[in-house]
Order: structure tokens, then C-alpha cells, then sequence
């Protein structure tokens, strides 16, 4: 018998967060109804569920919601273009996927939030605790939804979450033991009122949290904070600000990006009692992530990397700053927007040439142009052959292409892995 039973619950959204929401509301014994506002969308998605849901499609209407007495929302829902179809329904009943799992979790909440670096640090936080061998669930934004969590695992001691704008922009109670913000690069949005709401979105994972709470929050947001808030009028939590240390040895993640990841990993876990010793260990043999960063081969001294999840000039920058080679630029794709001039100056004395594929030709080519030697291919792969028949010995020829992957791929793993293709097939 839980409080939902015999509820009418609403989920939003028939993704995978939505999906394991309306698993957990059935679990909870409520009736559950499913709205998603793409036609496309068939019942084929609610698998198990189908019989006992309700699944309706199409644009949101009124009458869906005036029965409901809990309303979960998908990540990235526009609950402020819904608010006539949510008229009838208390603001204190709708509720983010992410938060609504976290009402029924006992063990401490660790989440990650920030521009970049999310994935990264995440992964390493939940390392540091396996190898400390501690029992740890690792999901939110990445893997496993939250709701999942409670449906199919095992009880964790420590619940690590990554956890992006989009599930924060619907969150008002979600209150983790631990909040991490690795960086805010506002310069990646083109409109100041969109970025207010950005800012605003991240600084929610510190909104609720007590003087119990730990807010971990990265030096370079501290002028921002400075600028829009007064002191701490963001939080209650204790604020501990960090950078970029020597503290540990961490031979597969270079650059002083990561060097940051690193620092607020072990910042978050000391807080759970552990060692340096034991995080020193974990951090020692952590091997980058695929498609960040990561080495794919050395052919005649020339060192080939595949950055492919640098879709945010940030992320770019932080990769050519993790050289000191000459660097080799492969950019293109689908634009996100950005400074492009800014990027410019501050990796000219690094970057040798920018060969440029697929889309975005003309965001890139009249700016970079100025500063780099620039070139355009169709494809990726012939951008590789061009670059690989120019570079020299010691030369990094680095895929960090600052664009979403659309125009040409389904996913950013599947442009680096078509980038390794056209690597091997120069040896
Ligand atoms: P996210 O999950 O936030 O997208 P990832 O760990 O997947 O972050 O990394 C995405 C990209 O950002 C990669 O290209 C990576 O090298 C870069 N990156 C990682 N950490 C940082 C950081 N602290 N600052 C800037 N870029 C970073």
C-alpha cells in the first residue's frame, strides 16, 4: 500500500525516463496514463505495460490531465508551453522524473552537473567507490534512469548521478547530499534570456539543499554566481569552490580540464569517508571514456585522438590544450552556436591547421580562416586523408569537431568510430 495507490498518475514523455517513471507509478499501484505529444509514438514502446496503461499521442490537451494527482515530466519538457493543458493540475503535483524517484531513496545523492565533463566525472566518482568497494548505483542522465533504480537494483550505499540542465530545469525539491558543478560555459548560447534560464536550471541542484549539504562548485563559476547572486543566495548548502590540482597522478586523462574532473571527484568522495589513497588508485588507472580524448593510434609519429563528444567549443579548447603538440583540427557538423572568434585567439598558437568536413562550412571558414590555414571536405574520412598527408612527425591530428553529429551520423560514437575507420585504413 503506498501513497499512490489508487492515484491517477500522468507521465510526459514516452522516453526512457518516462517510461520507467510510469513502470514505478504501476509499481506504486496507481493507474497510470501516458502522453506524448508525438503521433508516431505506438504502444509497441510500453513493452510489459501494454494493457495496463493508457498511451495517448498527439498534442496535450486539457482532459488529460484534470484527473491526475501526480504529473511526472520527462527530461526536457516544456512544462511552460504546457501550462494550459496543465491548468487544472497544482503546481506542488508535477513533478520531474529525477525528483520523483528521489522521494523514495534513502541513501545519499551525489550528482554531477555542468557543461562538460559531466560523463567523465561521474564515471570516475563511481569508480573511486567500487574500488573502495563500496555498493554504488551510477545513472540519472547517463545508463539508468533513477526511477529504474528503484524498480530493478539492488539497494546501493551511495546513489552517483549525472545530471543535465534539462532534468533540472523541472526539478523544485530534488536536494542531493552532495552537488557538483563542474563548469557553466554560458558563452555557448546565443540568447541572454535562454542563458538565465540555463544558469538557473544548474543552480537548482543547490536550491533545496540544507547547511547539511555539501555544494561543490568550480572557481571559474564564481564571477558568474558573483554577477547574478548575492553571496550565497543560491543555496544553504556549505559552498567549497575548486580547480584544477596536482594532487593525484592521472596518466590517462590529460589536460587541465581534467585535472578539474579529478579534483571534484575526490572533493565529492572524501565526503563519504574515502581515502586518498583508495581514490588515488582508482584515478591512477582510469582510462578515458570512448570518444573523449582518447588515443586511437600513432602512425609515423603522428598521434591520431578522437574527441568526437566535444560538441561545445569549450570542450574543443580544453582538447587542444591537453597537447603540447601542434595540433591538426578536425571540425563540422551541426552548429550549437558559440564564439568563434573568441575560440580562435585562444588556441592560435596551438593549432596548425583546421581541416573542416560536412556541415557548418560557412559558421567556421570566415572566421577560422583569418587565423589557420583552413581546408573543407565532404566527408569526414577525406578530411582525415588530407590532414594525415600534411602532418609531421609529432603532430596530434585531433577529431574534436564542435558540433552535434546530425548532418552526417546518428550519434557522436558513431562519428569517432567512422574517424577510426579512416585512421586504420591509413596504416
Ligand atoms: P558531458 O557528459 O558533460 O558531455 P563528457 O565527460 O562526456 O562530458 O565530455 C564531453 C567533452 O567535454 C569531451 O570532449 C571532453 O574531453 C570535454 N571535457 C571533459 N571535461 C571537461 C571540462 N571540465 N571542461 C571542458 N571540457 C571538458
Amino acid at each position: 500500500e503506498s501513497i499512490l495507490s489508487g492515484k491517477q498518475g500522468v507521465v510526459v514523455g514516452a522516453g526512457k525516463s518516462g517510461l520507467a517513471a510510469a513502470r514505478l507509478l504501476d509499481v506504486l499501484g496507481a493507474h497510470v496514463r501516458v502522453v506524448d505529444r508525438n503521433e508516431k509514438v505506438s504502444d509497441t514502446v510500453l513493452g510489459d505495460l501494454k494493457g495496463k496503461v493508457e498511451l495517448i499521442t498527439g498534442e496535450h490537451e486539457k482532459s488529460h490531465f484534470s484527473d491526475a494527482d501526480i504529473v511526472v515530466l520527462s527530461p526536457g519538457v516544456p512544462v511552460k508551453k504546457m501550462a494550459h493543458a496543465l491548468e487544472d493540475v497544482p503546481a506542488v503535483n508535477i513533478v520531474a522524473e529525477l525528483e520523483f524517484a528521489s522521494w523514495f531513496i534513502e541513501a545519499p545523492i551525489l550528482a554531477i552537473t555542468g557543461t562538460n565533463g559531466k560523463t567523465t566525472t561521474t564515471t570516475l566518482v563511481s569508480e573511486i567507490f567500487e574500488h573502495a568497494g563500496r555498493k554504488v548505483f551510477t545513472g540519472g542522465n547517463i545508463g539508468t534512469p533513477l526511477c529504474e533504480y528503484l524498480l530493478d537494483m539492488e539497494p546501493a550505499e551511495v546513489i552517483v548521478l549525472e545530471v543535465s540542465s534539462f532534468q533540472l530545469q523541472n526539478c523544485r525539491q530534488f536536494q542531493p547530499h552532495v552537488g557538483v558543478l563542474l563548469n557553466f560555459a554560458a558563452n555557448h548560447l546565443d540568447y541572454h534570456e535562454s542563458m538565465e534560464e540555463y544558469l538557473e536550471a544548474k543552480l537548482m541542484l543547490f536550491s533545496q539543499m540544507t547547511g547539511e549539504g555539501t555544494a561543490l562548485i568550480h572557481e571559474s563559476v564564481k564571477p558568474v554566481l558573483d554577477e547574478n547572486y548575492d553571496g550565497r543566495g543560491f543555496t544553504n548548502a556549505h559552498v567549497e569552490w575548486f580547480g584544477p590540482t596536482d594532487r593525484f597522478e592521472a596518466p590517462y586523462l590529460p589536460g587541465e580540464h581534467n585535472r578539474s574532473n579529478v579534483e571534484a571527484a575526490w572533493q565529492a568522495v572524501k565526503r563519504f569517508g574515502i581515502t586518498e589513497e583508495q581514490a588515488a588508485e582508482a584515478i591512477r588507472n582510469f582510462k578515458p571514456l570512448s570518444h573523449r580524448i582518447e588515443p586511437v593510434e600513432e602512425i609515423d609519429g603522428v598521434l591520431y585522438v578522437d574527441d568526437s563528444k566535444a560538441t561545445t567549443l569549450d570542450a574543443v579548447m580544453a582538447a587542444v590544450n591537453a597537447f603540447d603538440r601542434p595540433i591538426r583540427l578536425l571540425m563540422g557538423g551541426v552548429w550549437k552556436g558559440g564564439d568563434v572568434e573568441g575560440f580562435a585567439k585562444a588556441v592560435k598558437d596551438r593549432v596548425v591547421h583546421i581541416g573542416l568536413f560536412g556541415g557548418s562550412r560557412d559558421i567556421f571558414e570566415p572566421v577560422l580562416s583569418k587565423s589557420f590555414p583552413v581546408t573543407w571536405d565532404e566527408t569526414l574520412g577525406q578530411a582525415v586523408k588530407r590532414l594525415a598527408s600534411d602532418a609531421r612527425k609529432g603532430d596530434v591530428v585531433l577529431l574534436s569537431p564542435a558540433t552535434a553529429s546530425f548532418d552526417q551520423y546518428n550519434s557522436y560514437g558513431h562519428r569517432g568510430d567512422d574517424f577510426k575507420r579512416a585512421v586504420k585504413e591509413l596504416t
